[in-house]
């Protein structure tokens, strides 16, 4: 018992935390039983009351009806002795704690006195008048005065109310308490075992049903409509959750499908994309062949034409003959047309820079044009800005092919008026970008046909065609010209009013001149190391664009044919289809490694370059790296940053069977430039060629730094690796040697997952290469002639 109660003692702290709604109950009941009990003590006690009052009441009338008379009657006969008993039998009445008796002066009886108990703080008097019946009437002989004591009363109601009070609030008490048990057991413990389940629920415990530890009712209750709603809303989640799952894995399921959809989709639109290239490309050459070929013979043909129409023939001869002249002269035209742009097509023809006067070439072009124009009757005109220097550095071969094909055209569309050559400053631009504008009042272009005219075999229309003839492949090789000069196309035409051709390109002043015929070439443009050693066919496989560009510039300059491939899949196809003299290869290529390309090349059993030597080009010369490229199948390694005459040699070596050195490097020059490097590149492609390769160098740079920092803010190392890596070759390549330095620390962090450097590294590339670009235009700039 004693156990019992500690621990009901114990946990009654915690029960009002543990149970709120019993807690609650247990107060509401404890009120209400308290109210209850006073309430009902208080009426009883009032019943009480009134009872003890009329107890009082009746005692009073039997002392008026018992003693009254005697007592009169004592006094009459003046009997102290019997009053004095008489009195006495009265207090021993209950309650009665006194009595006096006041005689009047007639009697002579003086005031008696009877005390009771002990002296009552709380009394009530009650007077009987004594008198006696004479004949001569009735005499008042005096007054007995009877006290009642109230505090005996008051004594006995106080106790009875404690009594009542106590009990009933045990009674209620009890009642209470069981009822709280009751509602304990029947109510608030299955309440708590719902909470619980509800809980479970929502933590996703969904495998049993909710059932109450009790029996199971005869008829169902609240209690088992709420669990029966409860586990009703189990199975609802339960099959919810189940169709979402089957939703997730029909999601999950599309979804895999359509990556493998994509995938293929990818590989066969990267196939047939690689197909059409390949079909462009043989398009070209095959272009480039027919042309070539069938002009040797129309030279020939055009030849004997000439030394017909020198010798006397019959009239109607020498007409035919003078048609046979024009048609072989226009089929020619035709001919060159179709090999210099399958030559543009093929990226290969890109006129060299030279240094010349400007104003020679507008002379010459117009002398050009002007037995045309005087034929036709059309003014010629010639407007060159007078302030503009006549010394200029440039493609000119390009220049002159463009105005000659624009004054054609002109000619060719005009029926009169007058076509006019015009050269300025291109608007906005201080120095170095002129405009070429040719302008007619010819028939001009519609405005629909105005964008097809750039296509290539496009003409404005049918009529164009049938009236004046023509390939429509002038304005295409204009425009692949132009852009190869690094300039735009462009043209405004009202039809029936005329048209305004016009083109700005990138020029260098020209200072120092030596004239060699009507054109001048500056100093220094040429290489002639296409003297040395002998001119090969060569492959180069290189994924970087620029590098790829640098590369075919330099060994064309060096008098080498050069093929490039982007990849070792490309690389791999082009060896099947034609035979090297010698294949370059770089080393770090997406996808198949340079290693593995040329282990594929040796072993491929269709491919015509088996046995051709293989270079490998690589900034990785660690010892191991060199004999694991050797042991590839490559004969020799030349180092990034490539120079020229390193290259060359050792192309000469492997080309002869001789034995060329394993390894050969030139480290690049201390400081943030390779001067030597960027002379090279200054003499073999022109400063201004040079100029454009920074600029494509800095977007290049641009993108790749903001492909750095996407990287490393994903923590992706390994791309940013492979992105410092391919751009750390283009700087070195064009002679950033301080941007290349850097970049190729940010690889090995990388490599070595270093994030913290990498960042630092990368901070430091950001500082450098716009100001080492700047530098190296400059560097450029100088190089030109002044
Ligand atoms: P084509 O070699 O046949 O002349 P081009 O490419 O040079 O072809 O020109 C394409 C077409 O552009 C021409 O057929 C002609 O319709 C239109 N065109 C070119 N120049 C002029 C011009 N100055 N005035 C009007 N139309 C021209």
């Amino acid at each position: 018992m004693k156990g019992w109660i500690e621990r009901v003692l114990r946990r009654l702290p915690g029960y009002r935390q543990e149970h709120p709604l019993a807690h609650r109950l247990t107060m509401y009941v404890l009120v209400c039983s308290l109210g209850f009990a006073l309430l009902s003590t208080a009426l009883q006690l009032g019943i009480e009351y009134r009872r003890e009052m009329r107890l009082i009441e009746q005692r009073l009338e039997l002392i008026r009806t018992g003693y009254v008379a005697s007592l009169a009657r004592s006094l009459w006969d003046v009997d102290d002795e019997q009053l004095r008993l008489q009195m006495q039998g009265i207090l021993y009445f209950p309650d009665v704690s006194a009595l006096r008796l006041e005689g009047t002066e007639a009697t002579g009886v003086s005031a008696m006195r009877l005390p009771g108990q002990a002296p009552r703080v709380s009394t009530r008097e009650h007077a009987f008048i004594l008198s006696h019946a004479a004949p001569e009437g009735v005499r008042e002989l005096g007054r007995l005065v009877v006290q009642i004591d109230l505090d005996a009363v008051l004594g006995r109601l106080a106790w009875s109310g404690v009594t009542i009070f106590l009990s009933q609030t045990l009674t209620l008490l009890m009642i209470a308490g069981v009822l709280v048990v009751i509602f304990q057991w029947l109510v608030t413990r299955h309440l708590e075992s719902m909470a619980r389940y509800a809980r479970q629920l929502g933590e996703g415990q969904l495998d049993a049903p909710l059932t109450l530890a009790r029996a199971p009712a005869k008829t169902p209750d609240e209690l088992d409509a709420v669990v029966a709603a409860l586990n009703d809303m189990r199975l609802a989640i339960r099959q919810e959750i189940g169709r979402r799952q089957r939703a997730h894995e029909q999601l999950a399921f599309s979804r895999d499908q359509l990556k493998d959809r994509v995938e293929k989709r990818t590989r066969s639109l990267r196939a047939a994309k690689e197909a059409a290239e390949a079909a462009n490309r043989a398009k070209s050459q095959f272009l480039a062949t027919m042309s070539h070929e069938i002009r040797t013979p129309m030279n020939g043909m055009l030849g004997m034409i000439q030394l017909l129409r020198q010798r006397p023939l019959p009239a109607p001869v020498g007409a035919e003959l003078e048609v046979l002249h024009q048609s072989g002269e226009s089929l020619l035209a035709t001919l060159n047309h179709v090999l210099d742009y399958a030559r543009l097509e093929e990226g290969a023809y890109l006129p060299e820079s030279v240094g010349f006067s400007l104003r020679q070439l507008v002379d010459g072009q117009l002398r050009l044009v002007d037995a045309a124009a005087r034929q036709k009757g059309l003014a010629l005109v010639a407007e060159v800005e007078e302030a503009l220097p006549d010394a200029w550095c440039g493609s000119v071969g390009g220049l002159r092919q463009v105005i000659a094909n624009l004054l054609s055209n002109a000619i060719k569309f005009t029926p009169a008026g007058q076509v006019t050559l015009r050269v300025h400053l291109a608007p906005g631009e201080a120095t170095g970008r002129l405009r070429f504008e040719v302008e007619d009042s010819g028939i001009g272009i519609d405005a629909a046909q105005i964008e097809r005219i750039f296509d290539r075999f496009t003409q404005a229309d049918e009529s164009i065609t049938r009236r004046f003839g023509g390939t429509g492949l002038g304005l295409a090789i204009c425009r692949k010209l132009v852009e190869g000069m690094g300039g735009t196309l462009d043209v405004s035409s009202t039809a029936g009013v005329g048209s305004r051709f016009w083109f700005d390109v990138p020029l260098q002043r020209a200072a120092v001149e030596r004239t060699t015929g009507s054109e001048s070439v500056v100093d220094g443009m040429r290489d002639d190391a296409a003297a040395d050693g002998p001119s090969l066919s060569l492959l180069l496989v290189e994924d970087v664009a620029i590098n790829r560009q640098v590369l075919v510039g330099l060994l064309e300059n060096a008098g080498h044919l050069v093929f490039s491939a982007e990849d070792g899949v490309q690389a791999l196809e082009m060896c099947r289809q034609q035979g090297f003299d010698a294949i370059l290869m770089d080393m770090h290529l997406p996808g198949m490694s340079g290693a593995e390309v040329s282990r594929r090349i040796r072993c491929d059993a269709d491919s015509l370059n088996a046995g051709a030597p293989i270079v490998a080009l690589t900034a990785s010369v660690a010892p191991e790296d060199v004999r694991h490229y050797l042991d590839s199948g490559m004969d020799a390694v030349v180092a990034k940053p490539i120079r020229l005459d390193n290259l060359r040699q050792t192309l000469t070596k492997v080309v002869r069977g001789q034995c060329a050195p394993a390894l050969v490097s030139a480290p690049l020059q201390d400081g943030p430039l390779d001067g030597r490097l960027l002379a090279m590149h200054a003499s073999v492609f022109g400063p201004a060629r040079l100029l454009a390769m920074l600029a494509q160098l800095a977007v290049q740079a641009e993108s790749g730094a903001a492909q750095l920092a996407e990287a490393l803010q994903r923590e992706d190392l390994y791309e940013a690796e492979a992105v410092a890596h391919r751009l750390a070759g283009a700087c070195e390549l064009l002679g950033l040697g301080e941007c290349g330095r850097i970049l190729r620390a940010l690889e090995r962090t990388a490599a070595a997952d270093d994030l913290s450097a990498c960042r630092s590294l990368l901070e430091q590339f950001n500082g450098r290469i716009e100001p080492d670009i700047a530098a190296g235009r400059d560097y450029a700039a100088a190089m030109a002639p002044a």
